[in-house]
Formats: structure tokens, sequence, C-alpha cells
């Protein structure tokens, strides 16, 4: 049999010898195959699964709400509806700072911290508008947070691919429902320190975190005065070695410019202060910061206040996403698009005529096959 299959196991060829070989593994792992497949819950049963917190079957909820197909959004949405009654019962704390400012490893040590100090389960979202899975998000990538991602208490899903501000935003509300459904109480939503993107985490969030290095020159540019605004809490991070002082003096320089702002509406003042996410300094104090402020705001009122709010924030986004989404996918419209862009461009009608008469044109395709 030998010389079959080796013809240089002949001994004519002295010296040569072939091994027997191994069977080759199939390609596909054939335990993959026996899984039960996303497609075989139903909404109920999707549902039934989070609750018990079954993390695979979470995961694949949230693939699902962020896939473009029609029919993966309309199960999607259906196991949102039944999860709603069983959410809400977080915290919901949003992190941003600029990149390097040390935000992977603050929630990786935080978590850690929350889950191991304060018998916490914790899911790290992400809202990164521009990152696109193809090419590796910036955010929310397992790799960055080691020591969380091996904590069975934590769930770390990566932000939904590009897409406008508003569609990812709102998957990652979504997700923050499938999540505290499936009994996760701390929810971390982190954005880059960047562009608009606070904004959205600020309308979703219970606790607004900015990370802040010293000796940036912010402290004393107030380039960052929006961010500041909407901060809930700042944290000057990297307080270790020679940095300590540095740290202090922007942490002072902070306490000075945030009492120039008025009084936020939670009626509570934010506190800064330094720490150290690399070396885990300090970790507690800010725990206890939040905390407290989550108590303080549950007892004045605040926090339903702003949950009620962001709802109601959130309708109108959704409502204005899908009109303009509806308008523009319209074939009558996608037709008339481009000409009238070019008659604007020449001068031959206003830019509000031009408006005007597509509105028009939608509204009458509307007549004749409506919404
Ligand atoms: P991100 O871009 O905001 O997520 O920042 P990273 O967490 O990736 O941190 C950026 C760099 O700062 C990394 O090289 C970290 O090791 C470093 N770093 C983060 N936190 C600290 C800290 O507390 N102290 C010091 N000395 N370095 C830190």
């Amino acid at each position: 049999m030998n010389f079959i299959e080796h013809p240089e196991n002949d001994p004519q060829y002295t010296g040569l010898n072939v091994n027997k070989g191994i069977v080759q593994p199939p390609v596909i792992n054939p335990y993959l195959a026996k899984r039960k497949k996303r497609r075989d819950y139903t909404p109920a049963e999707y549902t039934e699964e989070i609750r018990k917190g079954n993390i695979t079957v979470l995961s694949q909820a949230v693939t699902l709400l962020e896939s473009q197909k029609t029919e993966h959004q309309t199960i999607a949405q259906e196991v949102i509806e039944k999860c709603l009654p069983f959410s809400g019962n977080s915290v919901r704390i949003g992190i941003t700072g600029v990149p390097g400012a040390g935000k992977s490893t603050s929630i990786d040590a935080f978590g850690v911290h929350l889950i191991n100090k304060r018998n916490r389960k914790l899911a790290v979202l992400a809202i990164d508008p521009s990152s696109e899975r193809s090419k590796g998000s910036i955010l929310g990538d397992k790799t960055r947070m080691e020591e969380l991602s091996r904590e069975p208490k934590a769930f770390i899903r990566p932000s939904p691919s590009a897409g406008s501000l508003g569609g990812v935003a709102r998957k990652t509300r979504e997700t923050i429902i499938l999540c505290e459904a499936a009994g996760f109480d701390t929810i971390f939503v982190e954005t880059v320190g960047v562009g608009q993107s606070e904004t959205a985490v600020h309308s979703m969030v219970d606790f607004f975190l900015l990370i802040q290095l010293a000796g940036t020159g912010d402290e004393l540019q107030g380039i960052k005065r929006g961010i500041m605004e909407m901060a809930d809490g700042i944290i000057v991070n990297k307080a270790d070695g020679n940095n300590i002082e540095k740290a202090n003096l922007a942490a002072a320089q902070y306490r000075n410019a945030l009492h120039l702002f008025p009084l936020p509406p939670s009626g509570r003042t934010p506190e800064v202060l330094t720490y150290s996410g690399y070396y885990q300094l300090e970790i507690t104090e800010i725990w206890d910061m939040i905390d407290e402020y989550i108590d303080f705001t549950k007892k004045n009122g605040y926090f339903e206040q702003r949950r009620n709010s962001q709802s109601k924030y959130w309708m109108y986004e959704s409502i204005n996403e899908q009109l303009k989404n509806h308008f523009y996918q319209s074939p009558e419209i996608e037709k008339a698009l481009a000409f009238k862009e070019k008659q604007v461009l020449d001068s031959e009608i206003s830019s509000f005529k031009a408006a005007k008469q597509m509105m028009d044109i939608y509204f009458t395709s509307q007549r004749l096959h409506p919404f």
C-alpha cells in the first residue's frame, strides 16, 4: 500500500522514507454546525434566553439589530419590545476622552473594580460612527481591555459599524435595553472625545464621565468647553510617577473653570478627581463619587426626569430619521434630486424654491403610494 501512496518508499530509494500523513480536519468546525442557528430562534425565545443571561444569544440579538436587512430588523424590534419591560434597571455611564487619554486602560480598571469590589455586572458598549467593522473598530475592541475580556460578568461589544451618527446611536441605545434585560446593572457607553458623538452618548446615560489629561493645554484654552458643560464628573488620568503634581494642577484648573458655569440641572457641581488607570490608583474614589451622584439624583428626582426627557428625545430623533430616510429613499425624489441640485447651482431657481418643489414631488408621490 505504501508503495502506491508514496512511491518514494520503494526500497530502491535507500535513505528515503515518507511517513503516513494524518487526515485533514474539516474546514468547518463540526460543533459550530450543530449549534442552534440564530434564525432558529423566535423573538420570544430570544427574549427568554436573554432574560436568563445567555451572552451568546444576547450577542446574536445585537447582531440582528445591527443588521441592515429588513427581516432581521423586524425580529430585533420585536425582541427589543419584549425586553423593554425588563430594562431600565441599571446605571448608564458615558465615558469620553480624546484618543490616548486612557479610556481603554481606565475601563479595564473600572470594570475589574466594579465586578470584584462592588459585585456588579458590566456591559461595555461604544459609539464610534467613523469605524467600519471590516477595517477594525477603534472602540470596543476586546483586546484593548485585557482583564475585563476575561471576566464572565462583563460583556464587551464594539461600536456598531459605520453609518450615520443617529443610526449608530440608536443601535447602541437599543443594545442597552437588551443588556439590561440580560441582567447587566452597569452599562458603559464609550466614545472618542472629538466631534458630535458625545452629544449622542450624553442623551442616553445617567452620568457622563470625562477623562482628561494634564498638560495638554486644553485646561488653559478651554477648547472642550462644550464637552465640559456636559460632564457630570471630570477625572484627570495618569496621576502617577512624576506626573502627579501636573495632574493635581490640572484638576485645580478644571475645578476653577467649572465654578464659572451655572449650577447644572442635576443640582450638583461636577467633581474633579485625579487617578491612575494604569496603576489602578484612586479608582475607589471615582466610584464613590458616581454612586453618590446617582443616589443624590435619584432622591431629588433628576435621575428619572433625565431618563424621561431622553426617551422623548429618542422618540423625536427616531421620527426625524425615519422621515428623512423615507424622503430620500423614495424613487421620485431619487430621480428628481440631481436635476434640482443642478438648477440651484445654475442659479435657475433658489434653494428654497427647489426644496419646496422637492417636497411637492414627495407629497404627490405619497398620495399615489402612501407610506
Ligand atoms: P484611549 O485611546 O483613550 O483608549 O487610551 P489607552 O487606554 O489606549 O491609553 C493610551 C496610552 O496611555 C497607553 O499607552 C496607556 O498605557 C497609557 N496610559 C493609560 N492610562 C495610564 C495611566 O494611568 N498612567 C500612565 N502613566 N499611562 C497610562
